[in-house]
């Protein structure tokens, strides 16, 4: 059945991203907590009925890896996108100063089943793959959501910027102003899962923007210069896993299939761990972080006499 704005019971902000809003919202009918996201797009009405059939097969990417997608409609020219609500939040948020081994470990396991099984049974590249499009739920699941269905959609999108933070693939920006798509591979993902997973492990984005003096110097900096390895306290297995995502040239990138059969992540299908319990203290952190900017911000607005 498809889903529609009167049915759905408006709540908070979940966050704002470069090309919308999404909010927590109820579906009445069902009583399901979902997360609604909101596209604007460039004004262009006959494309709308397109891009809904190219959503459609998000119906079929169904698994444990992936957040499930419930429907999308119309209004004006707005798509509403309605997938389901991660009650943790995305991983920027979450991570800290990094994640200990065992945790980082699972994250990426589940990040590479999700994408493989997009890349196996959907024929689906995710082209965005970055801490924020990675979901986390109370009972410790990881999920992946925002991967590239819609052709028709990525054309109509309203860029407002290009973000500071890039994840893009050594080839992808170099051949960007050429041909991006037909550059635009598997691997160039896999790169992106490395760049991610260091992100994690460090607890920040391996380029800083504080280090370049530009976007562009930045950019430069993946292109020419060496990839960014894991902090020392990961140990030589999971440093190995990460430089076989992070090969600059994307022929030399390992495969889902390959990174799976890692010891890194081997020894963690071998493992306990309890992702239930590290999300909770991770919430715990982020919600105190939180606390502390709005009373920060609270103090600014009206100093102390
Ligand atoms: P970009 O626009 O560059 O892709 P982004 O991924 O942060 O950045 P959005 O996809 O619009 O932007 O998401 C905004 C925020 O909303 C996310 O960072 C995440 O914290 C939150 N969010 C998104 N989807 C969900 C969901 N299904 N459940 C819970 N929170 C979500
Ligand atoms: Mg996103």
């Amino acid at each position: 059945f498809a889903i529609n704005m009167d049915q759905l019971e408006l709540q908070d902000e979940l966050g704002k991203g470069a090309y919308g809003t999404v909010k927590r919202v109820l579906h009445r009918p069902t009583k399901v907590a979902m997360a609604m996201k909101e596209i604007r797009l460039e004004l262009d009405e006959s494309k709308l009925n397109a891009i809904l059939m190219e959503l459609d097969i998000l119906h079929r990417a169904v698994h444990p890896s992936i957040v499930e997608f419930y429907g999308a409609f119309f209004i004006e020219t707005c798509v509403y996108y309605c997938m389901e609500f991660m009650d943790a939040g995305s991983l920027d948020k979450l991570y800290g100063v990094g994640v200990p081994e065992d945790v980082l470990a699972r994250i990426v396991a589940s990040m590479v089943r999700g994408l493989k099984f997009l890349k196996d049974d959907l024929q689906i590249i995710h082209r965005d793959v970055k801490p924020t499009n990675v979901l986390v739920n109370m009972k410790g699941q990881v999920k992946l959501c925002d991967f590239g269905v819609s052709g028709q959609l990525e054309k109509s999108l309203a860029k407002t910027n290009i973000g500071c933070q890039s994840y893009m693939a050594p080839e992808r920006i170099k051949g960007e102003s050429q041909n991006a798509l037909s550059t635009y591979t598997v691997s160039s993902d896999v790169w992106s899962v490395g760049l991610a997973t260091i992100e994690i492990g460090l607890g920040a984005y391996p380029y800083p923007p504080e280090t370049y003096s530009n976007v562009f110097a930045q950019l430069q900096a993946i292109v020419h210069g060496d990839p960014p390895v894991l902090p020392a306290k990961y140990t030589e297995t999971a440093c190995d896993w990460v430089s076989k995502c992070l090969v600059k040239r994307p022929e030399g990138r390992a495969s889902y299939a390959e990174l799976l059969e890692h010891p890194f992540l081997v020894n963690d299908a071998g493992n306990t761990v309890d992702m239930a319990a590290w999300v909770s203290r991770a919430v715990a952190w982020r919600d105190k972080q939180r606390e502390k900017e709005r009373q920060a911000v609270l103090a600014k607005e009206a100093p102390p006499p």
